[in-house]
């Protein structure tokens, strides 16, 4: 029964398209059955409706804070907000390691130009601020606590307008620093998309510190970074994770505001909120 009313739907198929061309399918992916002409009145409609949206909808420019110095070697990749579909995926989001992957799933979807995993994570996070600012606006409501006096404040960022550096040099991917107890120069590079699982906690940062440290001392061997970082003192290991977070190339998350209730000045990281995948 089945395999008879399934030949007969190809059949009708078959009927109700004659061979579109190569174009044409891939403009019309799911062709309606029926007379085409049917088809042309709505589409008129449709584009005076969206009249406004169209410039809002297409793929711009955008530069990497990497800028061509990653080893991907790619400046600037296109961008484009999100769409109906990308809306609906980021809605089935139940838990968090799901959002992960769906986060994964949109920024490929809405960029040209370079794999999602040669990215650095820097550039990323970029892209996620971006795809925010594009999709659903650049006004971005936060709260934030006042470290003197505890009061609740509630903040707009304009995401536009936080500063982007960008390298200028290979040079500028890497920290380098001379560690304070043990006196050793060590390079840390910059953090990749593969990096993110070793960051997750801080147990597992501490287990896999010597990964994301190019060299100790001008020494690159697994064994010589393990046992130092293993060897050297609390306060080294802590200036060498800071330096894997801290500052560098990238969108600067660093707000500054002055607190209503006790008008000191104070500093918060941007946070990603519930209101981030939202219009005000
Ligand atoms: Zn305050």
């Amino acid at each position: 029964m089945t395999e008879t009313k399934s030949i007969i739907d190809l059949a009708k198929a078959a009927e109700a398209r004659p061979a579109p061309t190569e174009t044409e399918h891939a403009h019309r992916p799911s062709p309606q059955e029926g007379a085409p002409k049917e088809e042309n009145a709505p589409r008129e409609v449709l584009s005076e409706l969206l009249k406004n949206v169209q410039s809002k909808i297409g793929w711009s420019e955008l530069r990497l804070p990497s800028a061509g110095f990653n080893s991907s070697k790619v400046e600037t990749i296109e961008i484009r907000p999100f769409t109906y579909e990308d809306e609906k995926l980021l809605r089935t989001t139940k838990t968090l390691s799901q959002g992960e992957l769906i986060v994964e799933q949109l920024i490929t979807r809405c960029i040209k130009g370079i794999e999602y995993k040669d990215l650095l994570l820097t550039d990323k996070n970029y892209i996620l601020f971006k795809l925010r600012e594009i999709s659903y606006g650049d006004g971005y409501d936060i709260k934030a606590t006042c470290n003197m006096c505890e009061s609740e404040n509630e903040l707009q960022v304009e995401l536009s307008k936080l500063p982007v550096v960008y390298a200028e040099s290979e040079g500028d991917l890497e920290h380098k620093i001379t560690l304070p107890d043990s006196k050793v120069e060590v390079i840390v590079k910059a953090l990749k998309i593969e990096d993110e699982a070793l960051l997750s906690n801080p147990a597992t940062l501490i287990d896999n510190m010597w990964r994301l440290v190019e060299s100790i001392g001008g020494h690159k061997e697994r064994t010589v970074k393990q046992g130092f970082i293993q060897g050297t003192t609390a306060k080294d290991i802590s200036v060498i994770r800071n330096s894997i977070f801290g500052g560098g190339i990238g969108m600067q998350t660093k707000v500054n505001y002055i607190c209503n209730g006790c008008d000191s000045r104070d500093v918060i990281e941007l946070p990603i909120n519930e209101g981030f995948f939202d219009a005000n």
